[in-house]
């Protein structure tokens, strides 16, 4: 299997939220969030959370090859919660969720699963690219930013419209209407993206976090084909220095108005046979 990984904190020496990891056939991808400031409940943090939710689904998609992926989902959102539901708090409002991908290669076929704004990029023998992401939480991030987006990144006025904002988005996690997220609610993996797509038609499976996926769809440096030749030249630490440096010239968000100037970035990139 090859694949190449890399994952970067938003700043370096802080914790990375950021999960990924492969395993032969299949690979993961899940990037944790909270509330920012905001108690969790948790004890363990979110970075806790997002890499033991991915290390046991990354298991449970492997040694399980017939379950479905969302079940896998389910049983592992089920035992993150028996690990710390004795320690912690999880009715927490502002208790670590994450996004999640799952991909898994079995015979003839790609299944892959996506909840919340991480993506996986399809490349196929046709040199076509398909980004499968869930628009769920764009939707509602759209109906509900405009304000933050109006304020200069790191000025006082943009810090309280984007907790104000944070704040809203949060009530409308895991609740019809709004949009879903892996946290201690299992149901939660009923409400994922999934599919399948034949195995042979693909070149490659990316999965990225939208701390580098911004630089396609947000800041709009490169179309997903122009990142896929730059993954295969010179490898995910290059993509991710790139977008470091794109930010850093943009500290304030003018040119692309966004929460974090700096968010994780993590790329997983599966060169297929
Ligand atoms: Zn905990």
């Amino acid at each position: 299997m090859n694949v190449v990984l890399d994952s970067q904190p938003a700043e370096p020496g802080r914790e990375n939220e950021d999960f990924a990891a492969a395993a032969p056939g299949g690979a993961v991808l899940l990037d944790g969030a909270g509330v920012a400031g905001a108690e969790t409940g948790c004890v363990h943090g979110i970075a806790w959370f997002s890499s033991t939710l991915g290390g046991l689904l990354l298991g449970a998609i492997t040694a399980q090859p017939a379950r479905p992926l969302a079940a896998c989902l389910a049983d592992s959102i089920r035992a993150v919660r028996s690990l710390h539901e004795d320690t912690c708090d999880l009715t927490y409002r502002a208790s670590p969720t994450s996004t999640v991908l799952a991909v898994r290669a079995t015979t003839g076929t790609l299944e892959y699963l996506v909840l919340g704004d991480s993506t996986v990029l399809l490349a196929d023998t046709d040199g076509k690219t398909a980004a499968l992401t869930d628009q769920r939480l764009d939707d509602v991030g759209q109906r509900l930013r405009g304000p933050v987006d109006a304020l200069p990144t790191g000025s006082p006025q943009h810090a309280a419209a984007l907790a104000e904002y944070r704040d809203a988005l949060t009530g409308l996690r895991n609740r019809p209407g709004g949009f879903w997220i892996a946290g201690p609610d299992p149901q939660a993996a009923e409400h994922a993206v999934t599919g399948s797509v034949p195995l042979g038609s693909l070149t490659s499976v990316t999965l990225l976090s939208d701390g580098a996926t911004r630089f396609v769809d947000s800041f709009e440096l490169a179309t997903w084909q122009e990142m896929l030749r730059l993954l295969a030249s010179a490898g995910p630490a290059e993509l991710i220095r790139r977008v470091r440096e794109s930010e850093a010239g943009d500290s304030e968000g003018r040119r692309w108005p966004r929460g974090k100037a700096h968010d994780d970035a993590t790329v997983l990139h599966w060169v297929l046979p």
